[in-house]
Parts: C-alpha cells; sequence; structure tokens
C-alpha cells in the first residue's frame, strides 16, 4: 500500500480544505448556538460537486476514487462534524448503496441527481425502539399489485427535513424464520402522500446539522424502487453501513487532527508558573497522545479506503477504523479542553463543540459496544464475511472519468 497522495486526491483535500476553513469555520459557532444548519451548506456542497466526489461521471460524479471521499471527509469535520455528517448519509449511507445494488434504472433515477447534488438523500433504519438490533425493525412493506405500501416510524435520521430521497428499510416478510432475513429496502421520494417528517431539537451535539424523524403512513411506491430483492434488506443495510462508517472514522480522524492544533496553539500561547503550558510534561503527554491516534486514525481510515478502491471486502477493517476513531476523538476532544482550562469549558473556544460532536459518532453507525462486538467475532473465529451478491465496484479510473 503506497498512501502518497495522488495530485486529484491533494486537489479534492485542498478544494474541501478552502471550502470548510474559508466559508464555514467563521459562522460555525453561531448555527451551533442557533441549533440551525447554515442554508447555503447543502448548495454549496453541491456547486463544488462534494455531494458526488466518488461517483463516475456518467452518473453525475466527479469521478475520483474512496480515498478523495475519505479526505474530504477528514478536512469538513476537521471544521465541524455537521459537514461530515452529510458526506456520511448522502453518499455513504445512500448513494453508494445504489451504486452498489441499484439496477440502471435506479442509478438513472436516483443516484444521478444525487451524485450531482440536485436532489438530498437520507438513511432510514432506525427506529424509535430499535437501533443496534436491527432485525427487531418494525416499519411495513406489504405488497399490493405493482406497489408496496409502506407504514412505520424513522427516528434520528440526518437530514431528514432537508432530504428529498430516502434508503428506507422495512419488514416484507413478519413470518421469516430470521428476522433478518424479512427485511427489504426501498428508495423513497419524500414527497410522496403519507410520508411526514420533523426535526429533533435539544441534541448535545451536531446541533448545526439536521436530525430528525420520518414516518410513513400507508406511502405507496412502486415496485421498481425496491433495492434489491426481497429479503436481502438487512444484507444492503449493512453493506451501506460499510461505506457511511469509513466516512465516520475519517471524518472523527479529522476532529482528533482539530483537536491536536487548537491545543498546540494553546499550548504554545497560555503561560503558567512563569512559561507557557506546553513546557509541562503533562501537557505534552496529551497532545503526544493526540499525536498518536490521528496517525493511527488516518491510516486506519486510507488502509479501508484503499480496499475499497481494489474493491475487496472491508467490513472488518472499516469496522475498526471507525471504532478507533471515534472512541480517540472523543478522548482527544476531552483532553483538548483540560489542556484549555476554564476557557475549554466555554464556547469561546471550538474544544466544546468537539467534545459534544464527537459523543455522537461512538453510537451512530455501529456503537462502540458493537463494533467490540464484531472485533471479537472475527479474531475468535465466530464471524466470517460471505461474498455479497453485489460488491461495491471497485475504482476504475478509466471507466469513471
Ligand atoms: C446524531 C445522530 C444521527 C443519527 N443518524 C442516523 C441516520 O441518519 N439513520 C439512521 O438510521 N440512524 C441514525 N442514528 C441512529 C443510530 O444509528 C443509533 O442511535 C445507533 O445505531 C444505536 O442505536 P440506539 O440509539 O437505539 O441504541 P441501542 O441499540 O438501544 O443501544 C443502547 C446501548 O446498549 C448497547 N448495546 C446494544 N446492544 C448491545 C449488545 N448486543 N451488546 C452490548 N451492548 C449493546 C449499545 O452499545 C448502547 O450503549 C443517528 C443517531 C444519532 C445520535
Amino acid at each position: 500500500m503506497d498512501f502518497t497522495l495522488t495530485d486529484e486526491q491533494r486537489m479534492v483535500q485542498h478544494m474541501v480544505r478552502e471550502f470548510a476553513q474559508k466559508e464555514v469555520a467563521p459562522v460555525i459557532k453561531d448555527f451551533d448556538r442557533n441549533q440551525n444548519m447554515a442554508p447555503f451548506i447543502l448548495p454549496r456542497m453541491a456547486e463544488l460537486g462534494i455531494l458526488g466526489i466518488c461517483f463516475p461521471i456518467c452518473y453525475g460524479g466527479q469521478g475520483m476514487d474512496y480515498i478523495s471521499m475519505g479526505l474530504a471527509c477528514e478536512e469538513l469535520e476537521a471544521v465541524d462534524t455537521t459537514l461530515r455528517v452529510v458526506l456520511s448519509v448522502h453518499i455513504g449511507l445512500n448513494s453508494m448503496g445504489i451504486l452498489q445494488w441499484g439496477t440502471e434504472e435506479q442509478k438513472n433515477l436516483f443516484l444521478t441527481p444525487q451524485a450531482r447534488g440536485e436532489k438530498i438523500a437520507c438513511f432510514g433504519l432506525t427506529e424509535p425502539g430499535c437501533g443496534s438490533d436491527v432485525a427487531g425493525i418494525t416499519s411495513t412493506a406489504r405488497r399490493q399489485g405493482g406497489e408496496y405500501i409502506l407504514n412505520g416510524e424513522k427516528m434520528w435520521i440526518s437530514l431528514a427535513t432537508k432530504a428529498h430521497h430516502c434508503l428506507w428499510v422495512g419488514r416484507t416478510n413478519p413470518d421469516a424464520s430470521d428476522p433478518h432475513e424479512g427485511l427489504s429496502a426501498f428508495l423513497v421520494e419524500l414527497d410522496r402522500p403519507g410520508v411526514k417528517t420533523g426535526d429533533i431539537h435539544g441534541k448535545l451535539g451536531v446541533r448545526a446539522g439536521s436530525t430528525g424523524w420520518i414516518s410513513f403512513q400507508d406511502v405507496r411506491v412502486p415496485e421498481q424502487n425496491r433495492i434489491g430483492e426481497e429479503g436481502e434488506g438487512f444484507k444492503i443495510a449493512m453493506s451501506c453501513l460499510d461505506n457511511g462508517r469509513y466516512t465516520v472514522a475519517a471524518g472523527a480522524t479529522g476532529l482528533i487532527r482539530a483537536c491536536l492544533e487548537a491545543s498546540i496553539k494553546y499550548s504554545h500561547e497560555r503561560q503558567a508558573f512563569g512559561r507557557e503550558i506546553g513546557k509541562f510534561q503533562l501537557i505534552q503527554q496529551k497532545i503526544s497522545y493526540m499525536v498518536q491516534s490521528y496517525e493511527a486514525a488516518r491510516l486506519f481510515y486510507l488502509r479501508a479506503g484503499w480496499m475499497k478502491n481494489k474493491g475487496i471486502r472491508n467490513t472488518r477493517e472499516t469496522s475498526l477504523a471507525k471504532w478507533f476513531a471515534t472512541d480517540a476523538s472523543f478522548q482527544a476532544a476531552s483532553e483538548a479542553i483540560q489542556i484549555h482550562g476554564a476557557y475549554g469549558y466555554s464556547d469561546e473556544y471550538d474544544v466544546e463543540r468537539y467534545l459534544r460532536n464527537s459523543k455522537g459518532a461512538v453510537i451512530y453507525e455501529g456503537t462502540s459496544e458493537i463494533h467490540q462486538l464484531m472485533q471479537a467475532g472475527y479474531a475468535l473465529g465466530y464471524r466470517m464475511d460471505a461474498s455479497l451478491r453485489c460488491e461495491l465496484p471497485a475504482y476504475d479510473v478509466e471507466k469513471w472519468q
């Protein structure tokens, strides 16, 4: 593996960094305080091509590779987690799922406008009564002639009130002997009759982002909107999570970097006992752990991105990358506050926002506990990944550009 960035990857990194640092960083504190998503974020990300980075040009994308998408996530979350969440759901959990599992017609109808940023996409898996235990989904999809009738409540859905499309999972077979096999996935336009959405307020973090609920009451969709076969919903949701988790891992790496940079700056500025606090070994220890976490998290996500580029199954490596980076980013943010002393405890400095934002990522896209179970399962030989009917396509520069 050679992780020297190509000219194209460096160009993406630079473009996204400029956008996040120059256009978002100056205003993010106000939007976070007001618990609103800045209205310019989605249109501007669309305009810059960020919403379609890693999709073939023939599907409206920019023809870049999966590592470029990871680099973009790192740059976005180095400024604010809410920016990276957009890529996690719009690209990782939805559009990449269509690239992997969708028919040609579904790619043209859903993926292309999403990659162009004309339509925004979200992912509806979690329900009020179940999150980690996906087999507990109670939403239903009942077949009637050439249609399905969808019913149920989805909760904690990022971009619920901003999205036009949702990749939604419901139960088509309540009698399946294995409840995982009774689930199917659908691409649903959220302007269909019977759809209601709303925002959740009062969150600990990602306050400048949009998190909400989606309710379906007798929502009719044509059979052509089912993605994959009946009964493949669990597998599709899990492969979407393989992609979403990759974006979370890369983003959390950016958050660690932001904590490190803020801590270094403050350690040089702040004086105590007649010297800058960076001279104290206990402060140096905190900085050194951040360096270690950043470098390791970066290698983990680059490896996962490299595997995606090559078309190699990476559920195990992506889970490890996500678990490590999110736990480490929470730790880094906590220590960054400690380095800032009382000032870190107020929103005068960014580090308190980093801590609030970092906590969400150890919960969504598989809690840290779920990733520990997965890693132990692989190590003990209880868990193995069988090949899928549709694998994520490897990056192919000839075909994609
Ligand atoms: C900001 C935010 C954005 C989100 N965005 C989306 C989205 O866009 N789409 C979507 O579908 N969902 C989204 N979610 C939901 C998220 O994926 C779930 O919260 C997550 O999967 C955990 O589910 P839960 O909250 O129901 O917790 P539970 O599954 O109820 O877990 C509660 C606790 O029990 C632990 N636990 C559960 N099972 C086990 C076990 N077997 N062994 C050990 N411990 C266990 C968990 O680790 C956790 O600590 C979002 C959540 C947040 C906070």
